[in-house]
């Protein structure tokens, strides 16, 4: 949604609102993508409409999808309604299949573009073709294994291609079924700003609550649109029950968004916002001071360490600071996970600084380094 990119991969865009994806986890039954069809199509703004037909599933004996036949299912649902139709594939037969049926757009699901074989066989598969292709984040938060399957397509020429952010897996560590880790996806963006990003807070959260959160901040960051996972009865789903809506919720969470705008040229809009990044820039100084100080007396305390052969890890000193610092950013209003995530990558680096000191090691940096 910004003016940087170039008009050939525009596609996605629609005015300044997201570009919705929208139907079930799986089709079932003809009966059942028909209805999650005509009730999209009533109830709001889908331009897609979706529908598993192969379901690659983390654990075997789980509802695999129905194959083939459901791609007639989907083509027809979509042409009786209005929408286009998009679905998942994992195979070069996959794409043949769905092409021989008139499906719009692809997409490649997160345990595909965790395998460059598979990401490569659908790749050549679609050499030729003008269909509109997104490749998903691969499960594992890897962004050059995106970006390595987002130039496996482009290398076969599918031009009409987007990004879909759909979180990572973390072995279910947190309230999200797949963490978004949103500094990744930004990353990617980042690096490949002409290509739209499309967020399915579905597979995020693994929950119907926390998905309309999840659309909210995808908008926030200016993504393009959003994947939603919609059920015609979704406690009744045969796969992804906890996470679908009803087609009527999906339409409301996406019309009830707030959509903000991007920044523009105009001097006048932009001087408070101005302002505020100049002042945020001098603080960002001040840290960065403020840890190259810190550093310094680490230092000391690593020469001192040596001197007197001390381990660079004191547990007890180490656990003492961390409760300090939560507590003092709790009482200015910071967030307790926060305070604790900064104060593991100082620490880190400040046991990494006196293992240089104390042993002459130098072991490489554990944080992604920046690429250009
Ligand atoms: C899906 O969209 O139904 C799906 C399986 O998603 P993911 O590949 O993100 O797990
Ligand atoms: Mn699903």
């Amino acid at each position: 949604m910004d003016g940087e990119r170039p008009s050939i991969e525009r596609w996605m865009k629609q005015g300044a609102l997201p570009v919705v994806i929208a139907g079930p986890c799986a089709a079932e039954s003809e009966a059942q993508v028909h209805e999650a069809a005509a009730r999209l199509a009533a109830a709001g703004p889908v331009r897609y409409l979706r529908a598993g037909i192969w379901k690659a599933r983390t654990r075997p004996n789980n509802f695999e999808g129905i194959g083939t036949p459901a791609l007639a299912w989907l083509r027809d649902a979509g042409k009786a309604y209005g929408m286009e139709t998009a679905t998942e594939v994992a195979h070069g037969w996959h794409v043949e299949a769905a092409l021989e049926h008139g499906i719009d757009l692809l997409w490649i699901g997160a345990r595909t573009t965790a395998s460059p074989f598979s990401v490569q066989e659908v790749a050549n598969a679609l050499r030729g073709t003008t269909v509109t292709v997104l490749i998903k984040n691969p499960t594992s938060p890897d962004v050059d294994l995106w970006v390595g399957g987002i130039e496996r397509l482009r290398a076969a020429g599918v031009t009409r291609l987007g990004t879909v952010h759909r979180g990572f897996s973390m072995g279910g560590r947190t309230v999200y079924r797949n963490v978004p880790m949103w500094e990744l996806a930004i990353e990617l963006r980042r690096r490949l700003p002409e290509l739209p990003m499309i967020c399915d807070p579905s597979h995020i959260a693994g929950r119907r609550d926390l998905i309309e959160h999840v659309c909210q901040r995808a908008m926030d960051l200016g993504m393009d649109g959003l994947m939603i996972e919609a059920h015609p009865t979704p406690d009744q789903a045969w796969s992804d029950a906890e996470q679908q809506v009803t087609p009527e919720r999906a339409a409301q969470i996406v019309t009830s968004l707030r959509i903000p705008r991007p920044a523009t040229d105009d001097p006048m809009a932009n001087r408070s916002l101005r302002q505020l990044r100049d002042t945020i820039d001098s603080i960002d100084c001040e840290l960065l001071d403020a840890l190259e100080s810190r550093m310094r007396v680490v230092e000391q305390i690593g020469e001192w360490k040596r001197a007197n052969n001390v381990n660079s890890l004191q547990l007890a000193r180490w656990n003492a600071l961390l409760h300090d610092r939560v507590s003092q950013g709790i009482a200015r209003g910071l967030d307790d996970g926060y305070v604790k995530a900064i104060y593991e990558v100082i620490h880190r680096e400040a046991l990494r600084r006196q293992s240089q000191i104390l042993d002459g090691v130098e072991l490489p940096e554990e944080t992604t380094a920046v690429e250009p």
